[in-house]
């Protein structure tokens, strides 16, 4: 069967040996699946000792390939182990045995069909704790339909308020469309709901990492989404946007990217948010982009442990 999982349709016959553009084949691949600390409070916890973590499964490949991805090892799917429908079941009771607030799905998109069968095998050995779909918001709107009982929380970058810088960052000339058509269906299916810890169980949370230069762009996001949703969702606004390495830079990288966000740029932003009614947002601190929120994908918890 031809693979029309994300709007790349790209039409790979994964089931009989191809790849497809997003470097994905009939086998789930996965590079890491840990206790992560460093999502949004909501998710992860608040960094305090009591915090618990988010039990995070980081899949190899992407449907997009922005050319200043963070997680380049694993979106271009060098890093990784493959593992079947069964395994990642179990990496999933694990996760939730080892204390986790919820199973947090990175990159999710490619594996969507195998991830549904996981969950429910999953759910009949016990697993009870939600499910977090984290995607790049490039999603197919019948395909966030197809999550209705299995995702709980959508973490959903909104990268671009126009397909021109989508197309010149990420090489898709259609983002607007299908982020909205499946913000649309992800507000409808996860209204908001926390337990009394403040985790979420329920929700929608829109994460837009601030390009610099894109302070307007960025502005165009935000109300837009807010015009639409309001505070029936969460806002996460990032700052932590960082250039690549001289190493591993393409030729064609687009120079406007060659620098973090500014202070300035990304306060202005703040306050605008503020300015047009945005309450429930997570913000980031000036330290951030000198931070590495990015795990080593060194295939922690892919395996099953031998016990001797
Ligand atoms: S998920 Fe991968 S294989 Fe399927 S249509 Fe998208 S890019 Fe192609």
């Amino acid at each position: 069967m031809m693979c029309d999982c994300c709007p790349r349709m790209c039409g790979a016959d994964r089931e009989n040996g191809g790849i497809g553009f997003c470097g994905a084949s009939d086998k789930i691949k996965t590079a890491r699946a840990a206790l992560h600390f460093w999502e949004e409070p909501c998710i992860s916890g608040d960094g305090s000792d009591r915090s618990r973590g988010s039990g995070t499964v980081f899949f190899s490949g992407c449907n997009l390939k922005c050319v200043y991805c963070q997680n380049a090892p694993i979106s271009r799917g060098a890093a990784g182990a493959y593992i079947d429908i069964l395994r990642l079941a179990e990496i999933m009771l694990e996760l939730q045995d080892s204390g986790a607030y919820n199973i947090n799905l990175v990159t999710p998109t490619h594996y969507v069909s195998q991830i549904r069968s996981a969950i429910d095998i999953s759910r009949e050995g016990g697993l009870k704790i939600p499910i977090v779909y984290n995607t790049s918001g490039y999603e197919r709107p019948e395909i966030i339909e197809s999550l209705k009982g299995y995702a709980d929380i959508f973490l959903t970058d909104y990268k671009y308020s126009n397909n021109e810088d989508a197309l010149r960052y990420s090489g898709v000339g259609d983002y607007v469309e299908y982020a909205d058509a499946a913000l649309s269906r992800m507000v409808r299916l996860a209204p908001l709901s926390f337990d009394s810890d403040g985790i979420m169980q329920s929700g929608v949370i829109v994460r837009h990492l601030m390009l610099p230069g894109k302070l307007t762009e960025a502005k165009n996001i935000l109300k837009r989404i807010f015009t639409l949703y309001g505070n029936s969702i969460y806002y996460s606004i990032m700052s932590q946007y960082v250039p690549p390495g001289k190493e591993n830079i393409q030729p064609d990288f687009p120079p406007e990217l060659m620098k973090k966000v500014s202070a300035r740029e990304y306060s202005k932003l703040i306050d605008y948010a503020d300015r047009i009614g945005i309450t429930n947002a997570y913000i980031q601190d000036g330290e951030s982009a000198s931070e590495s929120f990015i795990p080593p994908f060194d295939l922690e918890g892919v395996f099953r442990r031998c016990i001797r």
